[in-house]
């Protein structure tokens, strides 16, 4: 009997606000523990909260983004629950009307189909502080530098069916956040985690199973392996006869194991309220309106334009698209040379990408050292023969080591290419003339010796032969 899996995310973006979402503490990372905390964010009795706007504006434009409905009303609500990352009580977050409902994501899978997943809602919280309990043995400590960092809380429709299906839509999910500029999606600082419904079913089946909700997730390896790991748990304990128990359970990354946690109460366990303290927000449609005419073109927009136009492999698009600024770069570079757009891609995602993370730059700060339009003249040099793609390699270090251009570099070093066939033929004479023994054997039916011919070529021209040139002079000298 077979199984298929029912897989729903609950993915929090962490939004690249200045400041928190109920304060003006700065949001910041890697700081001395509690040094960007105020009474609000400590939740002290009798302070305010006031909502940061950016905050909002930012989930509105995630909202436009994933093609949802951005509601004109929406409230904050508090969530009760007692924990030390939280001093307060409870948690400030969106439970009945959520600022976002519906829309989808649309994505290309690792084989090139795309697959839309629906999104259920997305609210607007507050995230906890950080506990820290290794460092010692009697205690834990508690830095609340964390508490009330604005967080994005992504909510799909149970729609995914595999593992791989999860990972590629988390990779959609941050290459669209990145491009409206709403999060940096930087999982190892932890802006982006991840919660897994789970549950299986016998193929045919149209009801759900019990569903298992998995937390810890925050690599994308990680959140693969936890729910192929949960996946073939749950078929293993109906294979045997048993139930599954709704519950959550923990993802051990250094194990690749799911354990059990704590049994899962309803939702009336955290005794939602509105938020007396916050007023409702109204959004209006012109400030809707204002917000959608800041976003970029979408990434799958984008994707499906350079496939359409451009007529390059999909698996191309997909990773030259992964990145708005790489992506910006190969179409300035495009725009300015005469090179076919496959060969302009294979150099930017190689050429441009080894030496950026050679070099550890920005391709903000690559750009200032080679522009778009000195690698299109470089290129334009290869398409029209005036230098080789091996020599092209060598001279892109020089490129980004002096701030010259191709051209001055070519004429500079004498690098051109030898395309002069008399030039050519004078030289293979010599190479013909100085290698008797070999030109005999060739002749009797040694084939491979023609690399031989190549070398000597090569190493007589330092590398600059024109290759189309020389093998077609060679084999005529050689008949
Ligand atoms: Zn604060």
């Amino acid at each position: 009997m077979s199984y298929e899996s029912v897989i729903g995310l609950e993915v929090h973006v962490q939004l690249n606000t200045k400041t928190k979402v109920f304060c003006s503490c700065p949001l910041t990372f890697g700081e001395q523990p509690n040094t960007a905390v105020c009474p609000v964010c400590l939740g002290h009795p009798g302070t305010l909260p006031v909502l940061n706007k950016k905050a909002l504006h930012k989930a509105i434009q995630a909202g436009l983004a994933l093609h949802s409905e951005v509601n004109l009303f929406s409230q904050f609500d508090r969530k009760n629950y007692f924990y030390p990352d939280l001093p307060k009580g409870y948690q400030i977050t969106q439970n009945t009307y959520p600022i976002v409902t519906g829309g989808h994501v649309s994505m290309h899978l690792g084989d090139g189909t795309s697959k839309e997943i629906k999104i259920h809602h997305m609210h607007l919280e507050e995230d906890a502080g950080k506990l820290t309990h290794n460092e010692h043995e009697d205690f834990s400590r508690v830095d609340l530098n964390r508490a009330g960092t604005p967080l994005l809380e992504i909510v799909s429709e149970p729609d995914i069916r595999t593992s791989e299906e999860a990972y590629f839509y988390l990779r959609e999910l941050r290459t669209i956040m990145r491009y409206i500029d709403v999060s940096d999606v930087n999982l190892e600082e932890g802006s982006l985690r991840c919660d897994a419904n789970v549950s299986v079913r016998k193929v045919g089946e149209t009801k759900l199973g019990t569903k298992v909700e998995v937390k810890n997730l925050n690599s994308f390896n990680g959140i693969r392996k936890a729910i192929d790991y949960e996946i073939e748990r749950q078929i293993g304990v109906l294979e045997s006869g048993g139930t599954i128990e709704q519950e959550t359970r923990l993802f051990d990354a250094s194990k690749n194991i799911t354990a059990g946690m704590r049994s899962k109460g309803g939702a009336a366990d955290y005794r939602y309220v509105p938020d007396p303290d916050l007023p409702p927000i109204y959004v209006t449609e012109d400030l809707i309106a204002e917000l959608k005419k800041t976003l970029p073109e979408h990434p799958y927009t984008r994707r499906m334009r350079y496939h359409e136009t451009l007529d390059l492999p999909m698996q191309d698009c997909i990773v030259v698209t992964d990145d708005q600024d790489i992506a910006d770069y190969f179409e300035a570079t495009l725009a300015q040379t005469e090179q076919e757009a496959k060969k302009v891609t294979n150099w930017v995602l190689t050429e441009v990408m080894s030496r950026i993370n050679e070099h550890k730059l920005s391709v903000a700060e690559f750009s200032q050292k080679i522009p778009p339009a000195h690698t299109g003249e470089m290129l334009t040099l290869v398409k029209k023969g005036v230098i080789s793609g091996k020599i092209a390699k060598e001279l892109f270090d020089d490129m980004l080591e002096s701030g010259k251009t191709a051209s001055v570099l070519v004429e500079q070093k004498g690098l051109k290419q030898v395309s002069d066939s008399g030039e050519l033929e004078k030289i293979i004479d010599k190479i013909i003339e100085e290698n008797p023994n070999q030109v005999e054997q060739f002749k009797s039916g040694k084939d491979k010796l023609f690399g031989f011919f190549v070398g000597q070529l090569m190493k007589a021209t330092n590398g600059q032969a024109n290759p189309e040139l020389a093998n077609e002079i060679l084999r005529e000298k050689l008949k």
